[in-house]
């Protein structure tokens, strides 16, 4: 074979044994309970939920007649693995299972207003954590979010509404955010979307403070927890 000949058959045969090595190459395996088995599982849950919130979008987009805005129904909801906590507000566009696109029981649902950390919800992420395994945690907040409103209004002296003491006890809890972004010079609905994030940003400080047992398996890698802020797009954006 001439060398001009060798060449020619070099560069015909290299795509073709890319594309053979593409098809015939495994998929990373890493030995169960390994501490990167727990990250691919985790950067696989969240890139499903990126996925899945993206196709939300798209629905949304499409309209409301689109049947595609609803959750997908399954068939079988029981026997879909469960794949994620989301600790997320009261308020009703919250709807975690909505917002990622996700199949009924495949989310780890935990709701109250401000999505703050209070005993209560920090028992139930210790469950999901604990009994049903669930190795990530999103803590989402969001814009316009009727609970930190109050509690910006409060601190501004102008809620006339009467406050409970239950109450009290929820604005007790997001006032440290409402303070920061206060404090940080931010004005009207610039400061309530500070205030959101740092709420988040609060809730997730606050929940591996109180919980050891939270903290000691985020910090063997075992739970991932992430903030973010759904918009009034419909769009999760990811905080850092
Ligand atoms: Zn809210």
């Amino acid at each position: 074979m001439g060398r001009l000949s060798r060449i020619l058959a070099v560069l015909i045969l290299l795509p073709v044994a890319a594309v053979w090595a593409k098809k015939t190459a495994a998929p990373v395996e890493f030995k169960a309970g390994t501490p990167e088995a727990a990250k691919a599982q985790q950067d696989l849950v969240l890139s499903t939920l990126v996925k899945g919130n993206s196709e939300f979008r798209k629905a949304q987009a499409a309209g409301p007649k689109s049947h595609a805005t609803k959750a997908p129904q399954a068939k079988a909801a029981s026997k879909l693995p469960l794949r994620a906590m989301v600790l997320t507000c009261a308020d009703s566009p919250m709807d975690a299972e909505r917002i990622f696109h996700a199949h009924p029981g495949e989310i780890f649902s935990v709701r109250v207003a401000g999505n703050v950390a209070s005993p209560d919800v920090v028992a139930s992420l210790e469950y999901g954590a604990h009994e049903l395994n669930l190795p990530v945690l999103v803590v989402l907040g969001h814009q316009s979010c009727r609970a930190v409103e109050t509690c910006l209004a409060n601190l501004a002296g102008e809620n006339s509404d009467r406050v409970t003491v239950n109450g009290q006890a929820l604005l007790d809890r997001l006032e440290p955010a409402c303070t920061d972004a206060k404090k940080d010079g931010f004005k009207g609905d610039a400061l309530l979307q500070a205030a959101v994030t740092d709420n988040v940003k609060n809730t997730i400080r606050s929940i591996l403070e109180e919980s050891p047992e939270l903290w000691q398996l985020q910090h063997q890698g075992k739970l991932r927890v992430v903030g973010a802020v759904y918009t009034k797009s419909g769009e999760v954006k990811w905080l850092e």
